[in-house]
């Protein structure tokens, strides 16, 4: 079987959506078997705050971030990920001539996630307790039903929701989500495109990018990256971990992105 190519379209602003989408389109037409995750960060944010909930983030005890995520900014989270940017990216592939089949991770149960309980967040040097939060970590990926939409001749498009273990809809990390979709289907690249040109020694000098890193020095690399980008990085060790060839973290603003990506544009670890 042709190996699969995970894309993860970031959802920070600054990405070229139509720029991806073309190459996307260039990609399968060529009849490599893509399966595409988004985030949708700036997009909740801005809903969120239109309808009067803006985001509020949390910092794990380990320094990870993530959003707030309680019942009702979960159903923020669901109208502008699986609502809005999804549609609208099946609507550009569409356009390009890929037959693109848009779904979160809840249909189908394509993503299972873990959900704790209860969370801890630091907040201002103490540690508070979250037990309100929706927000889990995939631990398992329905390969079949993505193997099945493959065989299909379409091309999944995924939002970063997934199903608890009490099948509750959760918020993921679409990094780390893409992470395990391309070890499950032991995909030969990963690209995880974004709105810097890669992983940059000293964040935000653009010209300070790193261009290889070896899977023996993502720990060293977890220190530079800060944020999101601290996430790309974890996700890049779990797919080399999990089988996957190459990760690379690439820029999603230019011209032929994931074509780029894959000429070794970007941080390319492996
Ligand atoms: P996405 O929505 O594409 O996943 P994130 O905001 O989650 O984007 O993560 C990417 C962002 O991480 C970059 O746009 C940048 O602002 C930030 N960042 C933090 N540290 C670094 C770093 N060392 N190199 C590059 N970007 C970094």
């Amino acid at each position: 079987m042709r190996p699969a190519l995970v894309v993860k379209i970031g959802g920070v602003e600054g990405l070229d959506y139509a720029a991806v989408c073309e190459d996307l389109a260039s990609l399968v037409a060529g009849g490599r078997r893509v399966v595409v995750v988004h985030g949708g960060s700036a997009e909740a944010s801005a809903l969120g705050t239109a309808l009067g909930r803006p985001p509020r983030w949390l910092t794990s005890p380990s320094g990870f971030r993530w959003r707030y995520t309680d019942r009702a900014t979960l159903e923020v989270f669901a109208m502008a990920t699986k609502g809005k940017v999804n549609t609208l990216l099946v609507e550009r592939l569409q356009a390009a001539g890929v037959n693109a089949l848009g779904l979160s991770g809840a249909d189908g149960r394509l993503l299972l996630a873990r959900r704790k309980p209860v969370a801890q967040s630091v907040q201002d040097g103490k540690r508070r307790l979250v037990r309100d939060d929706f927000t889990g970590r995939v631990e398992w990926v329905n390969v079949d039903l993505l193997r099945n939409l493959l065989d299909f001749g379409v091309t999944p498009v995924i939002a970063p929701l997934a199903l608890s273990r009490e099948n509750e809809v959760v918020n993921v990390d679409a990094d780390l989500a893409a992470a395990m979709i391309a070890a499950g289907l032991l995909a030969d690249s990963l690209i995880l495109l974004t709105a810097a040109p890669g992983l940059l020694r000293t964040y935000p000098d653009e010209t300070s990018l790193v261009a290889h890193l070896s899977r023996l020095q993502v720990e060293e690399a977890l220190t530079l990256a800060k944020d999101g980008m601290k996430k790309k990085v974890l996700g890049a060790s779990e797919a080399l971990d999990g089988g996957v060839s190459r990760v690379v973290i690439a820029d999603g603003r230019i011209a032929h992105p994931i074509t780029a990506a894959l000429e070794g544009r970007g941080t390319t670890i492996d």
